[in-house]
């Protein structure tokens, strides 16, 4: 970390102090919103790392939308299967286990709102972090089964993708795609709590997938103060109160223990 971010860090946790000690504001008062650099050091790679190697060839509409899907089940399908693995592989980074941490210290303070697929704060700790875009481990059918009551999901036969014996369904990744709504109420509670929240942290984002990364200038405009933690530049840098140059388990370590 630059001199600078020293400074930053230190103020952070000097408004951190202070938001702790008020009880009136302590409920909260510290809210997280993560994106793939969040689960880098994990070994995860962030969506753009993810285009690499054997599966360069496709553009992420290919991947994450239901007309790609359609296109190419087979490729897609599989595409999705090695990230699941990768995510099964994986164990919470010293980021994710500082704010696991800091939720078992001090209940009710921290609210996690992750574009996260994987469960990497569920399993350091933060077992309420609200999920914008999805659950990569859970599976969903590609279209609503026609039939009363419903095919279950967990008798597809298997396949590239899985498909249903009775319908011809096909299943697809439970993950938001582009196109796609969010879950329903994920996006009015994740704004209710950076409204609420002293201090907003916005961790290994680009902040280029909306209507997500709104998030950071809703922050500000209702008073939070914004620290984004980042080795790159990233498109919500303008809307930032701080900017800390460096990644998640270097700083968020740094940032939430002592508390
Ligand atoms: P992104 O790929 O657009 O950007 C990743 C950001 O993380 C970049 O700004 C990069 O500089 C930063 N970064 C890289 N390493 C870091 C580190 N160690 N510490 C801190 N920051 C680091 O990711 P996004 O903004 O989350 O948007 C892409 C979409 O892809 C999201 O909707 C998300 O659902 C999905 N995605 C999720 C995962 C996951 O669940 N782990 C992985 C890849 C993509």
């Amino acid at each position: 970390m630059t001199p600078d971010d020293t400074l930053t860090l230190a103020h952070a946790r000097q408004l951190l102090r202070q938001a702790l000690l008020d009880d009136a504001r302590r409920a909260g008062a510290l809210c997280v919103f993560s994106g793939a650099g969040m689960s880098a050091e994990s070994g995860i790679p962030t969506f753009r790392d993810a285009q690499t190697g054997l599966w360069r060839r496709f553009r992420p509409e290919d991947l994450a939308s239901v007309e790609g899907y359609r296109r190419n089940p087979a490729d897609a399908w599989d595409w999705y299967e090695e990230r699941r693995q990768g995510v099964l592989r994986a164990t919470p980074n010293a980021g994710h286990q500082a704010l696991g941490e800091f939720a078992r210290r001090h209940p009710g303070v921290l609210h996690v709102v992750t574009q996260n697929v994987d469960d990497l704060h569920q399993r350091a700790g933060n077992t309420d972090t609200l999920r914008l875009h999805g659950d990569i481990l859970r599976h969903q059918w590609l279209q609503a089964c026609p039939r009363e009551p419903a095919c279950e999901v967990a008798t597809a036969q298997q396949g590239h993708p899985p498909h249903c014996t009775q319908c011809g369904n096909q299943l697809r990744p439970g993950v938001v795609w582009f196109g796609e709504m969010l879950p329903e109420g994920a996006m009015e509670q994740a704004l209710q709590w950076v409204s609420a929240s002293a201090i907003t942290l916005v961790v290994g984002t680009s902040g280029a997938v909306w209507p997500a990364a709104g998030l950071a200038r809703h922050a500000r405009r209702a008073g939070a103060w914004v620290l984004i933690i980042n080795p790159q530049a990233t498109e919500l840098d303008d809307e930032a109160d701080g900017l800390i140059r460096s990644t998640a388990a270097a700083v968020l370590p740094r940032l939430l223990t002592g508390f």
